[in-house]
């Protein structure tokens, strides 16, 4: 694609990254294929195509972003499935990520919506506050109906209580006594995860503990900061990651990590993306490049570091069909899909692809919050789809595609690492026991 951004502007280094990404794209439109929004609502400028058009004028013109720009930029799920599709290799993602931190600096949202996105972003990245808000909502629900839609819909996904922790909060989950640990690695606990699916992380740091790995939670990291990123707050993103950045890079340095593990895989690709967000900091640049190299999701550490005991006794147990429901994070944002399936596969179970399987969920952060009427079909789509299959209980490496996926189906839903630690000698999920 020709571009006409003149030597002042690409004096700016976001724009600079903006014009070698756009001069990649060859308008052939293939993306618009795999598109989830494009292939629902029909509008070019729904598309991945159309949204570059529309980034490339706003940018290279410097013009504030306007109504319809943040319409289609604002529809845009992240799920990256574009950038799979592409042949010529334009990255989207950062493509977007610009647009979206343009959009923050120029363009006055309404109040309501300026309104939701602060909340969002005061409340979800906090597990505690995430609980007081969740404990409000509990509360209110049965008077929902005062509440204008996009709130409605916030208590709708809030859950109505948070499970036990089984496992108690430490800096160090080390090894049996009397053995060696093999590697040692640090552990994203998350946010939103740790409050409602706590038994996610337990179940990652017994398996990885089981298998002689020591797991390292450093006090102070919660949030990975996408959140706030993808809504375009930049700065108090960046103000996330650093601290991130420094705390694991200090733990690196002074005890050692042979990776830093995410269980959540829409952490795990921002993580990964660190040292491309701070490629022109010179004091964090190169801290920031080794948190990203060193960040594994942990289907990707099991499959490919992690010789796994399985136990005999569970694996002889009844035999289950699985549909395998790849997060877009995952399968676009990471590239990583045949290392969960193949792991499922290891247990002796059944599992298959959900058809259409490159189309996101509708989850997408909180996509399903601020675009509930676009994610609501995608989520009927995927249910459907997942019917298709007639599974016993479904799985995914991603606690939001957990939470949308579970509201619209009885069918149970497991993270992957929770079957892992089960058939390595875990005790079996909770929701398995009722099937
Ligand atoms: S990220 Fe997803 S929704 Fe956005 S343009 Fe690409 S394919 Fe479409
Ligand atoms: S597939 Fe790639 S090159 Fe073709 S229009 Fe889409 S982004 Fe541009």
């Amino acid at each position: 694609m020709e571009t006409h951004f003149s030597k002042q502007q690409l004096k700016d280094k976001d724009n600079r990254s903006s014009e070698k990404i756009l001069r990649k794209c060859v308008h052939c439109g293939f993306c618009n294929t795999t598109c989830p929004t494009f292939d629902l609502l029909g509008d070019e400028l729904d598309g991945p195509r159309g949204r570059i058009y529309l980034i490339k004028d706003m940018i290279e013109k410097n013009k504030p972003a306007n109504e319809k720009i943040v319409k289609h930029i604002d529809r845009c799920l992240s799920c990256y499935s574009c950038m799979t599709t592409c042949p010529s290799g334009v990255n989207y993602m950062h493509l977007i990520d610009h647009a979206r931190m343009h959009i923050e600096k120029t363009y006055k949202r309404a109040f309501g919506d300026r309104f939701i996105r602060n909340l969002l972003s005061q409340i979800i990245p906090y597990p505690l506050r995430f609980k007081i808000v969740g404990m409000l909502i509990f509360l209110i629900k049965p008077v929902s109906f005062i509440f204008p839609k996009r709130i409605k819909e916030m208590i709708k996904l809030m859950p109505l209580s948070f499970p036990k922790r089984n496992l108690p909060k430490m800096k160090i989950y080390s090894v049996e006594k009397r053995k060696r640990a093999v590697a040692r690695v640090a552990l994203l606990t998350g946010c939103v995860q740790q409050a409602v699916s706590p038994q996610i992380n337990e179940a990652t740091i017994r398996l990885l503990n089981r298998h002689n790995i020591e797991v390292v939670v450093p006090k102070g990291i919660g949030c990975c900061g996408s959140l706030n990123y993808h809504l375009g707050k930049s700065d108090l993103a960046k103000e996330t990651f650093k601290k991130n950045i420094l705390i694991w890079h200090d733990e690196y340095l002074k005890n050692g990590l042979d990776a830093i593990i995410s269980n959540t895989s829409g952490c795990g690709t921002t993580m990964k993306d660190y040292g491309f967000i701070f490629r022109w900091d010179d004091d964090l640049k190169k801290k920031a490049k080794k948190i990203s190299e060193l960040t594994k999701d942990i289907a990707e550490y099991l499959n490919d570091k992690v010789k796994l005991n399985f136990v005999e006794k569970t694996m002889k147990e009844k035999k289950y069909k699985i549909a395998y429901h790849s997060a877009c994070s995952m399968q676009h944002g990471q590239k990583i899909h045949k290392e969960p399936i193949n792991l499922i596969k290891k247990t002796g179970n059944i599992v298959f692809d959900i058809p259409n399987g490159h189309f996101c969920c509708g989850s997408a952060g909180t996509y399903n919050l601020l675009q509930s009427d676009i994610a609501k079909q995608l989520l009927k789509n995927k249910i459907e789809n997942i019917k298709k299959i007639d599974p016993q209980f479904i799985s995914t490496g991603n606690i939001g595609c957990i939470t949308q996926i579970s509201q619209g189906t009885k069918i149970p839903i497991l993270h992957t690492v929770e079957i892992i630690d089960w058939y390595t000698g875990g005790p079996k999920p909770e929701i398995l026991k009722r099937i």
